[in-house]
């Protein structure tokens, strides 16, 4: 670190391309800081550094590592406890654009495997951003050498060294008891759990953080539908499990349908202590599916759905620059079974109505060959039948679907109430009077070979493979969408689809392997050497965070540039 000061006292005072003789490895005390990347200039993206704690304090308790899901936790609660640091510390700018600043990837509400904090047997290593300090264009070193030398080891020594242990321990104990009811849920046929006393709606509308105060209803299970799951670190605990099969949400409007369903497309994660859906859990495969107007689709086997089309268009390999609200629900939907999921949620709220039902009166005023859709209703049963894949389903304006659901959720002043029965009797005394449409069989799901060059990065001399914020990915002379795309929960997220997105245009994208099979395989490669392996930037591993399969190929799918064999 001596070294490190004195190149800072040298380059104190001079143009800012002269921080470029800091990168490089400095050894501290108990520690070695690495800085991997140094940014251009003051308001370009943020220096890059890592530091890495060795000797006995910064060894891993054994039990940290027992398993991935709590090696997880832990690296995730050492992101918090950094970023609390850090907010303590009052870090301030010392001067123009970046100068000054010091951040670690800060997780929000939900547990990713991220790249903020590496944890091992022998040590701890941070990945931080950091911006040089500068007055104009000019290095300001004793201010850099401030950071560096002091703020930074300080900032990390305190959230890695002296933090609430018992808090600790909850955060991947409580990591335990979610992976225990995820093989639960798995092995008894279940899709989605949600423990009695959880906390579902959130804040508000923009914010992802529980309602406070007393107006939250707590979630209780109706009676049919409670199981007792055991965990450990505590007692067995008790709430409603939904079986495989489909399950209709149905109620008033405004009675917490879309709460329940919004909390389990999340269960898909796991949430901090304290979340209120810390014990919502759902089958990690669960995609929701809604209508998407506007979106671009690629060569999609949507004829399950839709057929006879105007003009012949063939839904087979279903093309379009500018998908409906009903083909581009069809496509999402598609798309999700193509990538493997067992679960579809779908919300009335953000449904295409012609999709979602047809009646005995619409029947019989536009002819089956004049309506080129058949309805969610008559496949929701043949998918789960004969392909195995569970529907969750909001639906509080039609009872065409009583006779298709396994069972039937009424939501009363946000408490469920178990009404199957009560909606099987009415199905059978009042008969909708509608045909069954769409043949005895679901239909095929068909794989698509994706074209190596139709997800090509380059722009211009650069290849630019760039998230903005949460929704927007520039991808080459393109942008990606992804505003509708409800599951993709961090910007860290969308950063690693950016990322992996080249890497699966360079590296496994050969002409002849599938979509899915090409995913797999990324992610597997990322199984085994961590998302690191994807980062861009030199010998520092980012601020990524893992995304579900899902939605790297539902970036993948919104790109307009891409090309599908055949
Ligand atoms: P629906 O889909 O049935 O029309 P929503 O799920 O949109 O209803 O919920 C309506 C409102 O009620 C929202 O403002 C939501 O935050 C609130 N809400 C939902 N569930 C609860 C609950 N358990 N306790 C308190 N408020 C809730
Ligand atoms: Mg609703």
């Amino acid at each position: 670190m001596e070294r490190l000061k004195q190149i800072l006292q040298r380059i104190d005072g001079k143009g800012y391309k002269a921080y470029r003789d800091i990168a490089g490895s400095y050894a501290g005390d108990g520690f070695v800081l690495h800085i991997d990347h140094v940014q251009a200039d003051p308001f370009a993206a943020p220096s890059r550094i890592r530091v890495a704690f060795g000797g006995k304090e910064a060894a891993a308790d054994p039990e940290w590592l027992h398993t991935r899901c709590r090696r997880i936790a832990v690296e995730d609660f050492f992101a918090r406890s950094i970023a609390d640091s850090i907010r303590r510390h009052g870090v301030r700018p010392v001067g123009h654009g970046k100068s000054g600043m010091i951040a670690v990837d800060r997780p929000g509400q939900e547990v990713l495997p991220r790249t903020a904090v590496k944890v091992e047997e022998h040590g701890i290593e941070v990945r931080l951003s950091v911006g040089l300090p500068a007055a104009g264009r000019t290095v300001l070193g004793k201010e850099a050498a401030r950071m560096l030398c002091e703020s930074v080891p300080a900032i990390l020594r305190q959230a890695l060294f002296r933090y609430d242990r018992t808090r600790l321990r909850a955060h991947w104990e409580l990591a335990d008891q979610q992976e225990a009811i995820r093989a639960f849920l798995q092995a008894r046929g279940y899709a989605a759990f949600v423990a009695n006393g959880s906390v579902l709606p959130r804040e508000s509308g923009i914010s992802d953080r529980p309602m406070q105060g007393r107006e939250a209803v707590p979630f209780r299970s109706p009676a049919s539908l409670e199981v007792e799951i055991p965990l450990p670190h505590r007692e067995p605990i008790r709430g409603m499990a939904i079986r495989n099969g489909v399950t209709l949400i149905v109620g008033g409007g405004y009675h917490g349908k879309s709460t329940l369903l919004k909390a389990i497309e999340r269960g898909v994660y796991n949430h901090i202590p304290g979340d209120g859906r810390e014990y919502v859990i759902t089958d990690d495969s669960a995609c929701k599916i809604r209508a998407e107007d506007g979106r671009r689709v690629e060569k999609v086997n949507i004829s399950p759905f839709i057929s006879n089309l105007p003009f012949g268009k063939d839904t087979r390999r279903f093309s379009t620059e500018d998908a409906s609200g009903s083909t581009s629900q069809a496509a999402n939907i598609m798309e999700a079974l193509e990538m493997g999921t067992k679960l579809l949620l779908i919300d009335e709220d953000t449904s295409a109505t012609n999709f979602m039902i047809r009646d005995a009166r619409m029947q019989a005023l536009v002819a089956k060959r004049k309506e080129p859709i058949t309805p969610f209703v008559d496949k929701v049963r043949k998918l789960y039948e004969q392909h195995r894949v569970s529907t969750i389903l909001v639906l509080g304006g039609s009872g065409d679907y009583f006779h298709a659901a396994d069972t039937v959720l009424m939501l009363d002043e946000y408490e469920p109430v178990d009404v199957t029965e009560e909606a099987k009797r009415i199905a059978r005394r009042l008969d909708d009077g509608r045909k069954p449409e769409g043949g005895d069989s679901f239909g095929d799901v068909t794989p698509r070979v994706v074209l190596p060059g139709s997800f090509d990065a380059t722009r211009g001399k650069r290849e630019k493979a760039d998230a903005k914020g949460l929704s927007k990915i520039v991808y080459g002379t393109h942008e990606i969408a992804l505003d509708l795309v409800e599951q993709l929960v961090d910007p860290s997220q969308t950063r690693a689809i950016a990322c992996m997105l080249t890497a699966l245009a360079k590296t496994y994208a050969d002409g002849r392997t599938t979509l899915r099979e090409m995913v797999d395989r990324l992610y597997a490669a990322v199984g085994e050497q961590g998302l690191e392996a994807v980062s861009p930037y030199d010998g520092h591993p980012g601020d990524l965070a893992l995304p579900r399969k899902y939605e790297l190929a539902a970036a993948l799918n919104r790109l307009r540039t891409l090309n599908v064999k055949g």
